[in-house]
């Protein structure tokens, strides 16, 4: 296979990527009401995408009110969504090519936080196009939140979706910056505006129900070999759920990879005065004279 013909299956897989995911956004978004399970939700969301064609390509992330991203369903999971503003966080791979969305459902009534985020990814994606500089996309997204009298979350951004890595440089800042860079033809970014009432600053919260490989090693334990074996080969340094590995103590044995760092989590990002936060995003191809938004 030529080049050109590597390049354009490239795109045709994160096309493919973005189709099904759109699709599964929307649909995730009308079943999430007052008293959704989160593991019912996220099953259904896992089983969508494989019917569909699709490979989840790191866990559903249900994050509320205060909660920026990272959270997500746990084993036995029997949480349910409250009056919350509710984020809703997913990711498909094809053959490891991305697409990366995010779509936020409001119980709490603040329709404004909501159409922040909503008309900065707007703005957003409007400015892009090859030669545009990042922080030009950071000050759309600051200035599209300002006009609500919001902040934007900013120590968040957007990123770059490599294969089989979901997020490689460029990072896309959520507010003005001055350093930064130009896009090129053919990047493929996720851009991701959070919107607050709060100051707009995430920390890490001490709950953790996402991981991904760190680096490789070699384990001892055989329960912990066999769960690094099932990682590399299937998620690669994509992130997973520890419901997503085979053996019977599964957790038992991600504790070990992870007292060895082979393996990392993510922690829940709360904003720090714990305010509400709303979030919408999108991943585009950048062309010559704009974008070409692939989950729509
Ligand atoms: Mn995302
Ligand atoms: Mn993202």
């Amino acid at each position: 296979m030529s080049d050109v013909d590597l390049r354009a299956e490239q795109y045709e897989n994160c096309r493919e990527a973005g189709d099904i995911l759109a699709q599964v956004r929307d649909e995730a978004a009308e079943r999430v009401e007052v008293g959704t399970n989160y593991l019912e939700l996220t099953e259904w969301v896992e089983e969508r995408i494989d019917e569909l064609g699709g490979n989840s390509a790191f866990p559903l992330n249900i994050s509320v009110d205060h909660e920026a991203a990272h959270g997500a369903a746990g084993i036995d999971d029997d949480r349910t969504i409250g009056e919350e503003m509710v984020k809703l966080d997913i990711g498909v791979h094809i053959d490891g090519w991305l697409a990366d969305t995010a779509i936020t459902v409001d119980f709490t009534g603040n329709d404004d936080l909501l159409a922040a985020a909503e008309d900065a990814l707007d703005a957003a994606v409007d400015t892009v196009e090859a030669g545009v500089h990042t922080g030009e996309i950071g000050a759309a997204i600051e200035s599209a939140i300002d006009g609500y009298g919001y902040n934007p979350v900013v120590n968040l951004t957007g990123h770059g979706l490599g294969h089989w890595d979901q997020h490689v440089s460029p990072n896309i800042p959520n507010r003005e910056v001055s350093q930064g860079t130009e896009l090129d033809v053919g990047d493929v970014v996720a851009i991701e505006p959070f919107a607050t009432d709060g100051t707009g600053k995430v920390s890490e919260g001490s709950r953790e129900e996402i991981y991904a490989l760190e680096r490789e090693g070699t384990v001892r334990n055989r329960a912990a070999r066999q769960a690094l074996d099932q990682i590399t080969e299937e998620f690669r340094t994509l992130p997973f759920a520890t419901r997503w590995l085979d053996g019977s103590r599964p957790e038992m044995a991600l504790r070990r990879l992870q007292r060895q760092d082979i393996v990392h989590g993510y922690p829940v990002l709360k904003e720090e005065d714990g305010r509400l936060v709303s979030q919408k995003e999108h991943t585009v191809i950048v062309t010559g004279d704009g974008c070409e938004v692939t989950t729509r």
